[in-house]
């Protein structure tokens, strides 16, 4: 496999004539394409529903196109909730799955009507107290603890992270919301994170719907959905394979017929919360190079820095990158492609083979659609970039404008020295 950008030299040195670099673009169609695939992996199942993970990109231009196939939202703060408001999506079509949650947020998630979704046992009297009392629907979100393993190894280790709650308190957990009158149940569980295998969503589902029948057994609670939360991956490398959404919604199927189905709960509905997979091929991040640098090391300094794509700084990821009017040349020249801040992580490839590059070429930093400007960041007082949608007859729509200084001091405006910033 190789990584082909999806806008041509040719189109960026259109689009920089209104739009100047850096920004990400996101690419419509792929977009599109994806979530018909998504809905139509999962159409056996006649509840389903796709909650896009609104932090991975909350742009309300991308998450309406999702809607358009049927996705909900899935929020983790009061702001997001918000932006799922301002959008239209209301009731059953927002998931509320946060942690360590605010009672102002529980408060405005169950004025919207969204679905609450707990990540502690102590949540449910915090909740209760709250509302005054429980809503009818209620999920919560399972942690098993030690390592999540499949047959190609260790995936992830949930034992050593802070969400959910573990295999006892789950019982007793539906045992009270029982008792406390809620009637409708779900059962979450984030287990492993960017799974670049088909596999997971199955295994993930198998563990979670042999959990629902003894739920359901052992409390009386009426488990009505299974929510996969997120952690479908994407390949970031050109050697990746990508995963196969269908092959995955088949899995999840053959496993609900050998669990569910013969416990008599083939009711049950299936939802997701894919931020990455939805999203995450169909961004990038367009900067060009400004300087180059040669000491120790060779440099190449882009005009776009950590702040426009935070992964590579923060976890080391790899994001490959083209660059435009080169896709043939041969990788001969090593380099670190760096951004501007003050931090000697800010590097968006360290050692990395690619062709000789000249000041004044466009290069395309691959899979930032999630995860990518919703990270960003005003480290070193530098700016968001703006984002830009390339739709499906060619032309480009400005879907976010690039931040200004005004934005900067914004949150400055209590102080005197605000008026006398000449913007
Ligand atoms: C981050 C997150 C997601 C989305 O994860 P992806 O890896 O982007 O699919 C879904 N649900 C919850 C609760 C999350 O925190």
């Amino acid at each position: 496999m190789s990584k082909t950008p999806f806008v041509t030299k040719e189109q960026i040195e259109e689009i920089v004539k209104t739009y100047p670099t850096p920004f990400h673009i996101y690419d419509e169609k792929g977009i599109r394409e994806n979530a018909q695939a998504v809905k139509e992996a999962f159409a056996w199942n006649p509840g389903f529903k796709e909650y896009f993970a609104v932090k991975a990109n909350p742009n309300p231009v991308l998450i309406s196109i999702l809607r358009e196939y049927g996705c909900g939202c899935d929020c983790s703060s009061k702001t997001e909730l918000m932006l799922s408001e301002a959008i239209g999506a209301v009731g059953s079509e927002i998931m509320f799955s946060s942690n360590d949650t605010p009672a102002e947020e529980y408060a405005y998630a169950a004025k919207l009507g969204a679905i609450i979704n707990l990540d502690d046992i102590t949540h449910i009297p915090f909740v209760e107290e709250i509302l005054g009392e429980l809503p009818k629907t209620m999920s919560c979100r399972y942690n098993p603890g030690g390592i999540f393993q499949m047959s190609n190894g260790i995936m992830d280790n949930p034992g050593d992270s802070k969400y959910g709650l573990t295999t006892e308190q789950m019982f007793e957990a539906y045992r009270q919301m029982k008792e406390k009158g809620v009637e409708n149940f779900g059962i979450h569980a984030f287990l492993a994170s960017n799974t670049v295998t088909n596999e997971y969503y199955p295994t993930l589902a198998k563990q979670l719907f042999e959990l629902a029948v003894q739920l359901e057994k052992e409390t009386g609670a009426d488990i009505k959905f299974i929510n996969l939360s997120g952690g479908v991956g994407i390949p970031y490398t050109p050697d990746g394979t990508p995963n196969d959404i269908r092959v995955i919604g088949e899995g999840v199927r053959k496993v609900y017929e050998e669990v569910l189905v013969p416990a008599g709960m083939g009711d049950v509905a299936i939802f997701t919360e894919m931020g990455r997979f939805m999203m995450g091929p169909y961004g990038q991040l367009v900067t060009k190079a400004i300087h180059e640098k040669h000491t120790h090391k060779e440099y190449i300094g882009v005009d776009a820095c950590a702040v426009n794509l935070m992964r590579p700084a923060m976890y080391g990821a790899y994001h490959h990158i083209t660059v435009l009017g080169k896709e043939d040349a041969p990788c001969t020249q090593m380099y670190d492609v760096t951004g501007s801040l003050c931090e000697n992580n800010d590097k968006f490839a360290v050692d990395r083979m690619l062709p000789v590059i000249d000041k004044g070429d466009y290069l395309v930093i691959h899979d930032t659609g999630a995860h990518g400007y919703a990270m960003g960041y005003n480290y070193n007082g530098k700016l968001k970039s703006a984002e830009l949608l390339l739709k499906e007859d060619g032309s480009v729509d400005l879907i976010r404008r690039a931040e200004k200084p005004e934005d900067y001091f914004a949150t400055l405006d209590c102080l005197p020295v605000y008026n006398k910033i000449d913007f």
